[in-house]
């Protein structure tokens, strides 16, 4: 057996192909993507528009299941889940921050970071959920619907909500898509934070470079493709 000489990967892709959309509207999307990302590091994942960032950053967090190819999470292959059992895993293990908040509006903040602690079996689900709240400087807004709070601070709630259940891995799909410049960068600021607080495998999609250099490590998507491969697993040896 081949030894690694990086520490474990936190996430191991190989192989990948995926597929959206039925009939015509069929889409190629991720045409054999391999890669490792180590625990603890940050990745900057980047790419014109419409070169399957996001689609690449779902299939990490469970949310796509590819058509081939292995999907590896803290050690657990995903294609070897049942739906319910990965919801349970993703629940856990993975946190996730949208571009566009996705926020449950029927619920108030402190609700909607309650949510996944209160899956994941928490006694104490309210308090831990006002904890995280306060950690990214919404204590005041506790009992605020999305609907009544600013982009910057849903995103502070789905950021809270996000690491809520002290995820192996936070993903993060441009995160800043939908905020101003000022606001974009305090946000950025309570992630960097937040992990230099926790520590936990990192995964960004953005298109703002001077983000994609705060990270370890960044990772160009072409067209459903790799185009910096350097870290990626070894494949089959070329006779
Ligand atoms: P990016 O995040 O890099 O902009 P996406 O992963 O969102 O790219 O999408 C990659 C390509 O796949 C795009 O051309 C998009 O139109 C297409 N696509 C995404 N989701 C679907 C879907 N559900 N059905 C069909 N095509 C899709
Ligand atoms: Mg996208």
């Amino acid at each position: 057996m081949a030894v690694s000489e990086q520490g474990p990967s936190a996430i191991e892709l190989r192989d990948v192909e995926l597929s959206l959309g039925r009939g015509a509207a069929r889409v190629h999307i991720l045409k054999g993507v391999s890669l490792a990302i180590a625990e603890g590091q940050a990745t900057g994942l980047t790419g014109p528009s419409g070169s399957g960032k996001s689609t690449l950053l779902m299939t990490m967090a469970g949310l796509e299941r590819p058509d081939s190819g292995l999907v590896k999470v803290a050690g657990q292959d995903l294609g070897a889940l049942g739906e319910d059992e990965l919801a349970v895993f993703r629940g856990r293990r993975i946190g996730i921050v949208f571009q566009s908040f996705h926020l449950v509006p029927t619920m108030t903040a402190r609700e909607n970071v309650a949510l996944p602690l209160e899956l994941a079996g928490a006694a104490d689900a309210f308090e831990r959920a006002a904890a995280e709240l306060r950690n990214v400087g919404l204590g005041h807004r506790m009992d605020h619907y999305p609907a009544q709070l600013s982009g910057g601070e849903q995103q502070r709630v789905a950021i809270a909500r996000a690491v809520a259940t002290d995820p192996a891995i936070l993903v993060a799909d441009e995160p800043t898509g939908n905020l101003d410049e000022a606001t974009g960068r305090s946000i950025v600021d309570l992630i960097f934070g937040l992990r230099r607080e926790r520590g936990g495998t990192l995964v960004l999609v953005t298109h703002d470079l001077s983000l994609a250099a705060a990270c370890d490590r960044t990772v160009r998507l072409r067209a459903g493709r790799i185009e910096t491969p350097a870290d990626a697993p070894q494949t089959a040896p070329v006779a």
